[in-house]
Order: structure tokens, then C-alpha cells, then sequence
């Protein structure tokens, strides 16, 4: 059974809750039951996406036992994504958890940037 936005864990101030309720506008490129991806609007790479759980969560740090297999499932969706967009050559996902991990959203989201070369270490 596919659960209704309505029905999952929202938080009225959070931008991300906003964009999955439709509030704010986004360019969804993928959507199921858990998730949605859509571009970020700054991106840093030619392919920039952001994958984010239907249901609010602050950042992995919060991670209860049943949100394994969701985060098992936006991590297997990024790299399907990186396949669609053929980026073969490599890509890197991203989840900026906390103050000091540059965590600007508080709810959780994998970034999954592509289509040039990463540099090591991050900034
Ligand atoms: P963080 O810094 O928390 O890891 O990532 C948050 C990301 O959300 C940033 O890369 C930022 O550009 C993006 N972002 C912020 N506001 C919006 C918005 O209204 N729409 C979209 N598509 N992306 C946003
Ligand atoms: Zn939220």
C-alpha cells in the first residue's frame, strides 16, 4: 500500500517537507512511495540531485533501527539515478550531516553530484 503524504511524519517549517507537500516548487525527476529526487538549485557539478525521504528526518545522526532499509533504498535510487544519466565514468554521493558537516537543510538528503571529476579531500 502506497501511504499518503498526509499520513507520514511532516514538519511544516522544514523547506524539504514544503517541496514534497507541492508548497514550493520542484523539479521532481524521481518519485516513489519513500522518496523524491529533484535538482538542487545551486548545483556544484553538471549533474546535481537531491534524493529526500517522503517522510521528515533531521540527518543520518538520527537514524532509528527502522530507517535502514529506507536509507539502503535512497542509496540504491542515487545509483540508479547516476546509471539514467550515464554517469559510468563515476559519480559521489553526498549526505553533509550536522553543523560542522556543512548541513545547511534539516532534513535529510543525499546530494549526488556527477558528470566531472571530484576532487579529494572535500573542502
Ligand atoms: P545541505 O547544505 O544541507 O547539505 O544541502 C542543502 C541543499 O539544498 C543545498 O545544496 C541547496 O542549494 C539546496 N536548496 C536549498 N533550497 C532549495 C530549494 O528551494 N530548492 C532546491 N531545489 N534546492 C534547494
Ligand atoms: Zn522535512
Amino acid at each position: 500500500m502506497t501511504p499518503s503524504v498526509s499520513a507520514l511524519k511532516t514538519s511544516p517549517d522544514c523547506l524539504f517537507c514544503r517541496i514534497i507537500a507541492g508548497e514550493i516548487p520542484a523539479n521532481r525527476v524521481y518519485e516513489d512511495e519513500h522518496c523524491i529526487a529533484f535538482p538542487d538549485i545551486n548545483p556544484q557539478a553538471p549533474t546535481h540531485l537531491l534524493i529526500i525521504p517522503k517522510e521528515h528526518m533531521v540527518s543520518v545522526a538520527k537514524t532509528l533501527e527502522e530507517h535502514k532499509p529506507l536509507l539502503g533504498h535512497m542509496m540504491a535510487t542515487a545509483a540508479e539515478l547516476a546509471k539514467a544519466r550515464e554517469l559510468e565514468k563515476g559519480f559521489r554521493i553526498v549526505v553533509n550531516t550536522g553543523d560542522d558537516g556543512g548541513q545547511t537543510v534539516h532534513h535529510l538528503h543525499l546530494h549526488l553530484l556527477g558528470g566531472r571529476r571530484m576532487s579529494w579531500p572535500p573542502g
